[in-house]
């Protein structure tokens, strides 16, 4: 088969590789799209220790049953799927305590086993989601980042009438944006630095779509807010800047969502959050209810039909599209590749 492995930073060519082979209790997928994450951004370039070459990355993905492992059951041939590539071992005492996301023993499709820049590759059955007939095989890709959103969602503990700032108007940013909105949240601020992503998000519904170079984001929660700052944010970035604006720009008992993987060390305010009460969440992929409700809400429609920010291209663009994403984000916002 053909597919696109990664060799080292900057480094993603098309080559051959054998057709997985579905081990007992897994299925052989023939792979319909597959989006870019931006964590594999950080894996293209050769700086996440999760991901080492030679790699066959892709974990966002839609994808048709093709081949049925020993002791399958309940699934066939021609079944369209979506799959949470985030394997729990489901025997450690996370597992057991109802925290598979936070598995002690997980394993990630496409970091440590194959994933699905290919055109086929082989899952555990536990991991497969069924596509309602609704959803086509791109928005089949969305699924996986919107449980992402879901669980920003879930632990920003947003009601309806709520004020909400999200930083960062990439895919994940976007998607919270239209989770936010479902969720009855009356101010939306969201922030960026490119421009084309700040009209996507007008056009989502967002109220205030602002480059935080040109708009003080603390003062605009105050000025919103009759002074108090925001319920709740999500930062979707990741950087000191951001999280610190994040910090600053939410209401004292209100609730900050850090999502976004950038630097690794922050310096956050602590008198502040003691006196403000900040309540500081992390939010790492999702839970199985998260995932099995964006299966839900993308085959409602949630995601608006304009395709504007998604870029659909063959799989044998996958390295020129890593690069452009990473050197030239104001061109694309979401890359979906088709083997
Ligand atoms: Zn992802
Ligand atoms: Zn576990």
């Amino acid at each position: 088969m053909r597919a696109a492995i990664w060799y080292g930073a900057r480094d993603m060519q098309m080559a051959d590789a054998p057709v997985p082979e579905p081990a007992a209790d897994e299925v052989l997928l023939k792979v319909d799209a597959v989006g870019i994450c931006g964590s594999e951004l950080s894996g293209y370039l050769g700086q996440n220790s999760l991901r080492k070459p030679p790699l066959i990355m892709g974990h966002e993905f839609s994808a048709t049953i093709t081949g049925l492992g020993a002791g399958v059951s309940g699934w066939t041939e021609g079944d369209r799927v979506t799959v949470n590539p985030m394997i729990p071992c489901n025997a450690c005492v996370m597992c057991r305590r109802g925290y598979e996301n936070l598995c002690l023993n997980r394993v990630l499709i496409g970091a440590h086993r194959p994933g699905s820049f290919a055109e086929y590759v082989a899952v555990p059955t536990k991991t497969l989601y069924r596509l309602p007939d609704s959803v086509d095989a791109i928005d089949g890709t969305l699924i996986e980042p919107f449980a992402c959103a879901l669980r920003a969602i879930e632990l920003s503990q947003i009601t309806p009438g709520g004020s909400f700032l999200i930083q960062g108007a990439g895919p994940i940013g976007l998607l919270v944006l239209l989770a936010a909105k479902r969720a009855g949240a009356s101010v939306i601020a969201i922030t960026d630095l490119v421009e084309s992503r700040l009209e996507v998000a007008r056009a989502w519904g967002a109220t205030h779509a602002v480059n935080p170079a040109e708009t003080d984001i603390v003062q605009l929660g105050k000025d919103l807010t009759e002074g108090l700052g925001f319920d709740a944010v999500v930062d979707a970035v990741g950087l000191q800047a951001t999280r610190l604006s994040g910090v600053l720009a939410a209401r004292p008992g209100g609730h900050v969502v850090f999502t976004g993987l950038h630097v690794d060390d922050t310096t956050l305010p602590g008198n502040t959050i003691v006196r403000s009460e900040t309540n500081i969440h992390g939010a790492f992929c999702y839970t199985q209810q998260n995932f099995a409700a964006a299966v839900k809400l993308i085959a409602g429609g949630i995601v608006p039909e304009s395709a504007d920010w998604l870029s659909i291209r063959p799989l044998a663009e996958a390295d020129a599209s890593f690069a452009q994403l990473i050197d030239r984000p104001s061109e694309v916002t979401k890359v979906i590749l088709q083997p």
